[in-house]
Protein backbone atom coordinates (compact mmCIF):
# COMPACT_ATOMS: atom_id res chain seq x y z
CA UNK A 1 0.00 0.00 0.00
CA UNK A 2 1.33 3.63 -0.90
CA UNK A 3 0.60 6.86 -1.31
CA UNK A 4 0.21 8.67 -3.98
CA UNK A 5 2.13 11.72 -3.28
CA UNK A 6 3.22 13.71 -6.35
CA UNK A 7 6.92 13.00 -6.47
CA UNK A 8 7.97 11.37 -3.21
CA UNK A 9 10.63 9.06 -3.14
CA UNK A 10 9.15 5.97 -1.59
CA UNK A 11 9.83 2.05 -1.72
CA UNK A 12 7.61 0.20 -3.50
CA UNK A 13 5.86 -0.65 -6.65
CA UNK A 14 3.07 1.30 -8.66
CA UNK A 15 1.79 1.99 -12.11
CA UNK A 16 2.73 5.44 -10.99
CA UNK A 17 6.48 5.32 -10.49
CA UNK A 18 9.03 6.69 -12.45
CA UNK A 19 12.30 6.19 -12.28
CA UNK A 20 14.46 8.91 -12.82
CA UNK A 21 19.01 9.36 -12.38
CA UNK A 22 18.59 6.37 -10.01
CA UNK A 23 15.73 7.24 -7.62
CA UNK A 24 12.15 6.44 -7.54
CA UNK A 25 9.52 9.11 -8.14
CA UNK A 26 5.39 8.40 -7.32
CA UNK A 27 2.51 10.43 -8.31
CA UNK A 28 -0.87 10.55 -7.43
CA UNK A 29 -1.75 9.49 -11.64
CA UNK A 30 -0.79 9.05 -14.92
CA UNK A 31 -0.89 12.47 -15.83
CA UNK A 32 1.07 14.09 -13.53
CA UNK A 33 3.33 10.99 -13.61
CA UNK A 34 3.50 12.14 -17.36
CA UNK A 35 4.29 15.24 -16.85
CA UNK A 36 7.06 14.88 -14.73
CA UNK A 37 8.42 12.55 -17.01
CA UNK A 38 8.35 15.60 -19.43
CA UNK A 39 10.20 17.90 -17.75
CA UNK A 40 11.99 16.50 -14.45
CA UNK A 41 14.61 18.97 -14.50
CA UNK A 42 11.74 21.85 -13.53
CA UNK A 43 10.23 19.50 -11.03
CA UNK A 44 13.43 18.53 -8.85
CA UNK A 45 14.41 22.59 -9.18
CA UNK A 46 10.89 23.34 -7.00
CA UNK A 47 10.37 22.94 -3.84
CA UNK A 48 7.26 21.68 -2.14
CA UNK A 49 5.82 24.64 -0.05
CA UNK A 50 4.02 21.88 2.04
CA UNK A 51 5.52 18.23 3.07
CA UNK A 52 4.31 15.86 4.83
CA UNK A 53 6.30 12.68 5.27
CA UNK A 54 4.67 8.87 6.78
CA UNK A 55 2.49 11.40 9.42
CA UNK A 56 0.85 9.14 11.90
CA UNK A 57 -1.91 10.78 14.25
CA UNK A 58 -3.27 8.76 17.23
CA UNK A 59 -5.86 9.79 19.84
CA UNK A 60 -5.11 8.12 22.91
CA UNK A 61 -8.39 7.88 24.57
CA UNK A 62 -8.80 8.26 28.29
CA UNK A 63 -9.77 4.48 28.78
CA UNK A 64 -6.95 3.51 27.58
CA UNK A 65 -7.64 2.68 24.13
CA UNK A 66 -6.13 4.57 20.88
CA UNK A 67 -7.64 5.99 17.45
CA UNK A 68 -5.28 5.79 15.00
CA UNK A 69 -6.53 8.78 12.70
CA UNK A 70 -3.34 9.57 10.47
CA UNK A 71 -1.46 6.02 9.11
CA UNK A 72 1.17 6.84 7.33
CA UNK A 73 0.25 9.94 5.18
CA UNK A 74 2.79 11.47 3.08
CA UNK A 75 1.82 14.60 0.12
CA UNK A 76 3.75 17.28 -1.58
CA UNK A 77 1.92 20.64 -2.45
CA UNK A 78 3.74 22.81 -4.42
CA UNK A 79 3.71 26.67 -4.53
CA UNK A 80 0.39 27.68 -6.67
CA UNK A 81 -1.47 24.46 -6.58
CA UNK A 82 -5.25 24.26 -6.08
CA UNK A 83 -5.85 21.08 -4.44
CA UNK A 84 -8.92 19.46 -3.26
CA UNK A 85 -8.92 16.76 -0.94
CA UNK A 86 -11.66 14.42 -0.90
CA UNK A 87 -13.35 11.49 1.14
CA UNK A 88 -15.32 9.62 3.05
CA UNK A 89 -16.22 11.63 6.77
CA UNK A 90 -13.95 10.24 9.49
CA UNK A 91 -11.20 9.58 6.59
CA UNK A 92 -8.95 12.33 8.28
CA UNK A 93 -9.62 15.28 6.49
CA UNK A 94 -9.68 18.01 9.00
CA UNK A 95 -6.97 16.28 11.23
CA UNK A 96 -4.72 16.61 8.06
CA UNK A 97 -6.15 19.94 7.75
CA UNK A 98 -5.15 21.20 11.23
CA UNK A 99 -1.71 19.85 11.35
CA UNK A 100 -0.45 21.56 7.99
CA UNK A 101 -1.98 24.42 9.78
CA UNK A 102 -0.07 23.74 12.82
CA UNK A 103 -3.27 23.51 14.92
CA UNK A 104 -2.48 20.04 15.39
CA UNK A 105 0.56 18.34 15.85
CA UNK A 106 1.35 14.82 14.53
CA UNK A 107 2.27 11.99 16.84
CA UNK A 108 5.29 11.18 13.93
CA UNK A 109 6.24 11.79 10.98
CA UNK A 110 7.79 14.98 9.09
CA UNK A 111 5.83 18.32 8.67
CA UNK A 112 7.66 20.95 6.39
CA UNK A 113 5.82 23.84 6.06
CA UNK A 114 7.07 26.78 3.32
CA UNK A 115 10.47 24.82 3.96
CA UNK A 116 10.38 24.46 7.77
CA UNK A 117 10.27 21.42 9.71
CA UNK A 118 7.20 22.97 12.21
CA UNK A 119 8.35 20.04 14.90
CA UNK A 120 11.66 22.13 15.69
CA UNK A 121 9.81 25.76 16.15
CA UNK A 122 8.62 27.29 19.16
CA UNK A 123 5.39 28.27 19.82
CA UNK A 124 6.03 31.84 19.30
CA UNK A 125 7.62 30.72 15.67
CA UNK A 126 4.46 28.89 15.10
CA UNK A 127 2.04 31.54 16.16
CA UNK A 128 3.81 33.47 13.80
CA UNK A 129 3.63 31.10 10.88
CA UNK A 130 -0.19 30.68 11.39
CA UNK A 131 -0.86 34.56 11.57
CA UNK A 132 1.64 35.55 8.30
CA UNK A 133 1.49 32.47 6.38
CA UNK A 134 -1.51 30.46 6.65
CA UNK A 135 -5.20 31.75 6.10
CA UNK A 136 -7.76 29.80 8.02
CA UNK A 137 -11.79 29.20 6.01
CA UNK A 138 -13.75 26.89 8.22
CA UNK A 139 -16.99 25.28 7.78
CA UNK A 140 -18.66 26.99 10.65
CA UNK A 141 -16.87 30.61 9.43
CA UNK A 142 -15.54 31.56 12.90
CA UNK A 143 -16.96 35.31 12.39
CA UNK A 144 -16.88 37.27 16.06
CA UNK A 145 -20.79 37.92 16.37
CA UNK A 146 -19.85 41.33 18.17
CA UNK A 147 -18.01 42.68 15.51
CA UNK A 148 -18.49 44.30 11.95
CA UNK A 149 -17.43 42.78 9.11
CA UNK A 150 -14.81 45.42 8.35
CA UNK A 151 -13.45 44.61 11.88
CA UNK A 152 -13.72 40.54 11.04
CA UNK A 153 -11.55 41.30 8.23
CA UNK A 154 -9.08 43.72 10.50
CA UNK A 155 -8.56 40.98 13.16
CA UNK A 156 -5.81 39.26 11.93
CA UNK A 157 -3.62 42.41 11.78
CA UNK A 158 -5.77 43.88 15.05
CA UNK A 159 -4.26 41.00 17.01
CA UNK A 160 -0.62 42.12 15.82
CA UNK A 161 -1.57 45.81 17.14
CA UNK A 162 -1.74 47.04 13.53
CA UNK A 163 -5.37 48.69 13.23
CA UNK A 164 -4.25 51.90 11.32
CA UNK A 165 -5.82 53.07 8.56
CA UNK A 166 -3.80 50.82 5.90
CA UNK A 167 -5.34 47.45 7.36
CA UNK A 168 -8.92 49.32 7.21
CA UNK A 169 -7.85 50.33 3.70
CA UNK A 170 -7.01 46.76 2.80
CA UNK A 171 -10.21 45.46 4.71
CA UNK A 172 -12.37 47.98 2.35
CA UNK A 173 -10.82 46.44 -0.36
CA UNK A 174 -10.98 43.11 0.71
CA UNK A 175 -14.70 43.06 1.21
CA UNK A 176 -15.39 44.81 -1.81
CA UNK A 177 -13.58 42.32 -3.90
CA UNK A 178 -15.85 39.59 -2.13
CA UNK A 179 -18.98 41.79 -3.46
CA UNK A 180 -19.67 42.96 0.10
CA UNK A 181 -18.59 46.52 0.32
CA UNK A 182 -22.23 47.71 1.33
CA UNK A 183 -22.01 45.40 4.19
CA UNK A 184 -18.88 46.66 6.06
CA UNK A 185 -20.69 48.57 9.10
CA UNK A 186 -23.18 44.72 9.72
CA UNK A 187 -22.16 42.26 12.13
CA UNK A 188 -22.84 38.43 11.62
CA UNK A 189 -26.01 38.01 12.62
CA UNK A 190 -27.13 40.43 10.17
CA UNK A 191 -25.97 38.62 7.50
CA UNK A 192 -26.69 34.99 5.71
CA UNK A 193 -24.54 31.99 5.85
CA UNK A 194 -22.99 33.29 2.76
CA UNK A 195 -22.34 36.46 3.15
CA UNK A 196 -20.73 35.87 6.55
CA UNK A 197 -18.50 33.03 4.43
CA UNK A 198 -17.46 35.89 1.93
CA UNK A 199 -15.96 37.56 4.82
CA UNK A 200 -14.66 35.05 6.56
CA UNK A 201 -12.45 34.96 2.91
CA UNK A 202 -11.52 38.18 3.07
CA UNK A 203 -10.45 38.05 6.24
CA UNK A 204 -8.18 34.91 5.13
CA UNK A 205 -6.89 37.03 3.07
CA UNK A 206 -6.00 39.75 5.20
CA UNK A 207 -2.24 39.10 5.65
CA UNK A 208 -1.58 38.70 2.34
CA UNK A 209 -0.73 34.31 3.15
CA UNK A 210 0.92 32.40 0.34
CA UNK A 211 -1.08 29.79 1.88
CA UNK A 212 -4.97 29.60 2.51
CA UNK A 213 -6.55 26.23 4.17
CA UNK A 214 -10.24 25.85 3.58
CA UNK A 215 -12.14 22.96 5.50
CA UNK A 216 -15.33 22.10 3.80
CA UNK A 217 -16.13 25.76 3.49
CA UNK A 218 -19.52 25.58 2.06
CA UNK A 219 -20.93 22.52 4.23
CA UNK A 220 -23.09 25.04 5.91
CA UNK A 221 -24.46 26.49 2.40
CA UNK A 222 -27.27 25.91 0.08
CA UNK A 223 -26.00 24.22 -3.24
CA UNK A 224 -26.37 27.32 -5.18
CA UNK A 225 -24.77 29.30 -2.44
CA UNK A 226 -21.83 26.85 -2.27
CA UNK A 227 -21.39 26.89 -6.23
CA UNK A 228 -20.54 31.11 -5.91
CA UNK A 229 -18.79 30.52 -2.65
CA UNK A 230 -15.96 28.33 -4.15
CA UNK A 231 -16.32 29.93 -7.90
CA UNK A 232 -15.21 33.11 -5.55
CA UNK A 233 -12.50 30.98 -4.07
CA UNK A 234 -11.21 29.78 -7.40
CA UNK A 235 -11.33 33.41 -8.73
CA UNK A 236 -9.42 34.33 -5.90
CA UNK A 237 -6.84 31.82 -6.70
CA UNK A 238 -6.64 32.70 -10.16
CA UNK A 239 -6.12 36.26 -9.45
CA UNK A 240 -3.27 35.96 -6.44
CA UNK A 241 -1.72 33.03 -7.17
CA UNK A 242 -2.15 31.25 -3.41
CA UNK A 243 -1.69 27.81 -2.38
CA UNK A 244 -4.88 26.60 -1.63
CA UNK A 245 -5.94 23.45 -0.63
CA UNK A 246 -9.76 22.81 0.02
CA UNK A 247 -11.61 19.97 1.63
CA UNK A 248 -14.91 19.83 -0.58
CA UNK A 249 -16.88 17.34 -2.56
CA UNK A 250 -17.82 20.52 -4.64
CA UNK A 251 -17.27 19.47 -8.42
CA UNK A 252 -16.73 23.01 -9.31
CA UNK A 253 -13.43 22.84 -7.30
CA UNK A 254 -12.65 18.93 -8.85
CA UNK A 255 -12.52 20.92 -12.10
CA UNK A 256 -10.18 23.40 -11.43
CA UNK A 257 -8.06 21.68 -9.19
CA UNK A 258 -4.32 20.90 -9.77
CA UNK A 259 -5.23 17.35 -8.14
CA UNK A 260 -8.11 15.59 -5.90
CA UNK A 261 -6.59 13.90 -3.32
CA UNK A 262 -8.60 11.15 -2.29
CA UNK A 263 -8.23 10.20 1.46
CA UNK A 264 -9.55 6.79 3.13
CA UNK A 265 -8.91 5.84 6.44
CA UNK A 266 -6.03 8.43 7.08
CA UNK A 267 -4.11 7.19 3.97
CA UNK A 268 -4.64 8.93 0.65
CA UNK A 269 -5.82 6.59 -1.99
CA UNK A 270 -4.94 7.56 -5.90
CA UNK A 271 -6.48 10.43 -7.79
CA UNK A 272 -9.18 8.68 -9.67
CA UNK A 273 -8.87 10.43 -12.62
CA UNK A 274 -11.05 13.53 -11.45
CA UNK A 275 -8.24 16.52 -12.36
CA UNK A 276 -6.85 16.50 -15.55
CA UNK A 277 -5.24 19.48 -14.75
CA UNK A 278 -1.77 19.53 -12.98
CA UNK A 279 1.22 22.08 -11.95
CA UNK A 280 3.45 20.53 -14.78
CA UNK A 281 1.25 21.67 -17.54
CA UNK A 282 0.65 25.04 -15.39
CA UNK A 283 4.72 25.42 -14.85
CA UNK A 284 5.09 25.73 -18.78
CA UNK A 285 2.42 27.85 -19.59
CA UNK A 286 4.30 30.35 -16.65
CA UNK A 287 7.47 29.41 -18.65
CA UNK A 288 5.72 30.88 -22.09
CA UNK A 289 4.93 33.75 -20.23
CA UNK A 290 1.01 33.27 -20.70
P1 LIG B 1 -12.82 14.06 8.40
O1 LIG B 1 -12.48 15.51 8.45
O2 LIG B 1 -12.27 13.34 7.21
O3 LIG B 1 -14.29 13.83 8.54
P2 LIG B 1 -11.46 13.94 10.96
O4 LIG B 1 -10.05 14.26 10.68
O5 LIG B 1 -12.29 15.02 11.56
O6 LIG B 1 -12.14 13.33 9.66
O7 LIG B 1 -11.54 12.72 11.98
C1 LIG B 1 -10.99 11.47 11.71
C2 LIG B 1 -11.25 10.54 12.88
O8 LIG B 1 -10.57 11.00 14.04
C3 LIG B 1 -12.70 10.42 13.27
O9 LIG B 1 -12.99 9.06 13.48
C4 LIG B 1 -12.80 11.19 14.55
O10 LIG B 1 -13.79 10.66 15.39
C5 LIG B 1 -11.43 11.02 15.15
N1 LIG B 1 -11.04 12.17 16.00
C6 LIG B 1 -10.88 13.44 15.60
N2 LIG B 1 -10.50 14.22 16.63
C7 LIG B 1 -10.42 13.41 17.72
C8 LIG B 1 -10.06 13.62 19.10
N3 LIG B 1 -9.72 14.82 19.57
N4 LIG B 1 -10.10 12.53 19.93
C9 LIG B 1 -10.43 11.31 19.45
N5 LIG B 1 -10.76 11.05 18.17
C10 LIG B 1 -10.76 12.09 17.31
MG1 LIG C 1 -13.69 17.20 8.55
Amino acid sequence: MFDFVCGMELEGETEFRVASAGRDYFFCSTHCRDEFAADVETFLKTEPIIALEGVHKTYELGSGGAVPVLRGLSMRVYPGDLVALVGPSGSGKSTAMNIIGTLDTPTSGRVRVLGKDISGLSETALSDLRSKDIGFVFQQFNLIPSLTAIENVMLPRMIRGQAGPETKKRASELLASVGLAARSGHRPMQMSGGEQQRVAIARAFMNDPPIILADEPTGNLDSSTSGKIIDLLVDLWQKHRKTIIIVTHDPHVASHAMRVLSFEDGRLMRNHGLAEKSIWSRRGHDKAGV
